[in-house]
């Protein structure tokens, strides 16, 4: 930005008119940082301006939530210098200039997931106003027409709607492929092709738990492309792991994986209070492109959901704790209960990717996040709060078995979502799937007597009691129909 020497008069003259007085509000602003006015004596100029507390207010433990769009600057210069800047995750000493570009309580929340994420220095996390917001964020922000990209068939439902509603009307070509157990890397590798741009992986998948071998996904896309030092033009490999969070599952710290990427609105914020979305890379590259797509198409998290995210992810250590011990009680339970025909946890030796062997794709899932080898004496390996299963039954029978079980619920509550302290159940085939024709659904996995529990940190026993209460009157109901 070239200034014009009238510009640059009319500046100097104002700077002028605005010399620092003495007055009480001018002293409590005497902080450094803040450039010097008038304190205001018309009325109308009283009401129009912000008045700010002592500096010593940061000394606060938690930090404030900043409002606002823009930030003062200290000369046309400097609000030239944060204009010129290339896009980045996080802003520099220099300072914020003007919302859509980052603003402080959200800077600080990006921080922390930094930190849980384990970024590197030069890559950065970026926080949405959803999950959904994220996810299309990163894809946007990599693939243009004639790319093509992998997903697998397990994708969260928005994800996939957004490729079929928008990406491939942009041009760009998508395959699905069954990326689940030990056979995924090569169900990956089988679709590549040499436009391939973005490699996308859901882990642990939705509402099974499978899993995916992101190091042999990792691997392949290094052994088909190249590692990314020596080929630019390497897809990029993302990673939604809002089931496990960072918990569980570092996914960065995994060779090959670019993106990670999570919902908030689950298990980070824990609360069910906010939506957010959180795209992390180690690639400056990759976070530059990002940030020019948060900055002009979609919008960077607002303070207030910034700051309730910080708060939420304040208990994230001991919540997820709490969420797998619980959740391996009440899947113990299900399993043994005569009503239950199938029941998906990671935490069981039944689960299709939980081989017990030295590859065990669960045990490496499910250990990545959180100091384990350290607090493995004293802390049990848990395994998320996520169950599904399926009540015994076919077609009507399960669907109407199934609906019975989560309205007859009294601690669990019938919702949509997961990942907060509280229980959360739903039916897919008669709820959030229920417009969808009965064989696409039942091809998706979800079948009529699948129910999904996201179970939250109250008393175990509760939550056990609960649902094997409602599923033993489900079957008394029955058989008192039967002999009437
Ligand atoms: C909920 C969810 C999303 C979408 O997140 P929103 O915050 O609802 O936009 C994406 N992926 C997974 C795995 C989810 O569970």
């Amino acid at each position: 930005m070239k200034l014009t020497n009238t510009y640059r008069t009319a500046l100097t003259v104002s700077r002028r008119l605005h010399k620092p007085s003495l007055s009480t509000t001018a002293r409590n602003l005497s902080s450094s940082d803040r450039p010097k006015h008038h304190a205001p004596t018309s009325f109308a100029t009283q009401c129009a301006t912000l008045y700010h507390p002592s500096p010593k207010a940061n000394r606060g433990l938690a930090p404030p939530i900043y409002f606002g769009s823009t930030f003062t600057l200290d000369d046309a210069d400097h609000g030239a210098r944060l204009h010129d800047k290339k896009e980045a995750a996080f802003t520099d000493g220099d300072g914020f200039v003007y919302s859509r570009w980052g603003s402080p309580t959200n800077e600080a929340c990006a921080r922390q997931i930094a930190a849980l994420e384990g970024v590197h220095e030069n890559g950065g996390t970026m926080l949405f106003g959803s999950g959904m917001s994220g996810i299309t964020s990163a894809l946007m922000s990599v693939l243009k027409a004639g790319d093509h990209a992998v997903f697998p068939y397990t994708v969260y439902g928005g994800t996939h709607e957004f490729l079929k509603e928008f990406a491939v009307h942009w041009g760009v070509e998508i395959d699905f492929i069954d990326g689940a157990g030990k056979q995924g890397p090569e169900a990956y590798r089988a679709a590549f092709r040499d436009n391939t741009k973005v490699v996308y992986c859901e882990t642990p998948a939705n509402p099974t738990c499978r899993i995916t071998d992101l190091r042999g996904v990792g691997r392949v896309v290094d052994e088909y492309f190249g590692t990314r030092e020596n080929n630019p033009n390497r897809p990029w490999v993302m990673v939604d792991g809002t089931f496990a969070t960072p918990y569980h599952q570092r996914s960065l710290d995994i060779p090959g994986v670019d993106v990670s990427i999570h919902s908030c609105t689950k298990y980070l914020g824990g609360h069910s209070d906010i939506l957010a979305g959180s795209v992390s890379s180690n690639s400056a590259d990759f976070c530059h492109g990002l940030a020019k797509v948060q900055k002009l198409i979609t919008a960077p998290l607002n303070p207030m959901d910034s700051y309730l995210l910080m708060r939420g992810i304040r208990t994230l250590d001991v919540r997820m704790q709490r969420h797998g011990e619980n959740a391996l009680k009440v899947a113990q339970m299900l399993e043994d209960h005569p009503l239950v025909d199938k029941t998906f946890y990671p935490g069981l030796q039944s689960h299709p990717d939980n081989t017990g062997d030295d590859q065990c794709l669960v045990a490496d899932a499910f250990r990545s996040g959180r100091d384990y080898a350290e607090d493995a004496s004293t802390m049990p390996q848990t395994y998320g709060g996520m169950i599904a299963f399926i009540v015994k039954g076919e077609g009507d029978i399960a669907l109407e078995r199934a609906k019975r079980v989560c309205e007859g619920l009294r601690v669990v509550n019938l919702a949509v979502s997961l990942g907060s302290v509280e229980s959360l159940v739903e039916h897919p085939a008669s709820m959030t799937h229920a417009m969808i024709p009965r064989e696409d659904r039942l091809a998706g996995g979800l079948d009529d007597g699948l129910i999904r529990i996201s179970v939250g940190i109250e008393r175990a026993s509760d939550l056990v009691e609960d649902l094997k209460s409602s599923l033993d009157r489900v079957m008394e109901s029955e058989t008192q129909e039967r002999v009437a």
